[in-house]
């Protein structure tokens, strides 16, 4: 039996040839799925409702040799906010282009698929940037790039004061700091914020509140961290901070 039925969150959509869309999804127990979805640009396509980005829906699958096609799909989780309102869309795609950045081929990932669920879950009535740096924060830790915070990622001396720089593997004491180059500073609110989302369950996150200069601090670290990982700047952060201003 080549059919397989799964469900998945639509990370991207590609037009092609005259009526079809290419589609990236990203399911628990397959990863990363490259999928084409048949006819499904004109008006009267069942499929229609199920293939748009950023929506969950169950899926039957056809597998082929380089690309699987789209049997059957339902809409299981629609997002409506992030679908209404620019500013969740734009932090929705960056989720998305970011978790498709960090991950190579198709490996299972539960683990990754319930947290980028749960984001857009969140991105519904939260603060977006919050909800950004809550993802870029469980991402490092579930790809195995968690920064060391507890001692200097150089020396394992101490770190002290009350701003700490930042390096490529984690937080630099005084003495090794000079000698590297920083990606930023972190001050010791916005540490424990880091330290707290690094290891945050989705469902508190509506309780934390962090100030926009925490929230800056923190961005800057992130992107710095999960920049390492990445081939190329993401095009979703270009998109946001021209939002912002
Ligand atoms: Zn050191």
């Amino acid at each position: 039996m080549r059919l397989y039925k799964t469900t998945a969150i639509v990370l991207q959509s590609v037009p092609y040839r005259e009526a079809d869309v290419l589609l990236t999804l990203y399911a628990p127990a397959r990863g990363k799925i490259r999928a084409l979805a048949k006819g499904v640009r004109r008006p009267k396509s069942r499929l229609r409702g199920g293939v748009q980005p950023l929506t969950q829906s169950s899926f039957v699958l056809y597998a082929g040799r380089t690309l699987d096609t789209v049997t059957q799909c339902q809409p299981e989780a629609t997002f409506p906010r992030i679908h209404a309102e620019l500013e969740r869309w734009a932090y929705a795609n960056y989720l998305a282009e970011l978790l498709l950045a960090c991950i190579g081929g198709s490996e299972e990932s539960p683990a990754l698929f319930a947290l980028l669920l749960a984001a857009l879950h969140l991105l519904e009535d939260e603060e977006p940037a919050l909800v950004a740096r809550f993802f870029a924060a469980r991402l490092l830790v579930l790809l195995g790039y968690g920064p060391e915070l507890s001692r200097c990622a150089a020396c394992g001396r101490a770190v002290t004061g009350d701003v700490l720089t930042v390096g490529a593997e984690g937080l630099l004491c005084q003495e090794c700091a000079t000698a590297q180059t920083g990606g930023g500073r972190l001050s010791r609110r916005s540490l424990a914020a880091l330290e707290y989302l690094m290891r945050a369950r989705p469902a508190t996150l509506g309780r934390v509140r962090l100030g926009e200069a925490v929230l800056e601090e923190l961005e800057t670290v992130l992107d710095f961290w999960l920049g390492r990982h990445l081939e190329r700047p993401l095009k979703s952060v270009a998109f946001l901070h021209g939002l912002k201003r």
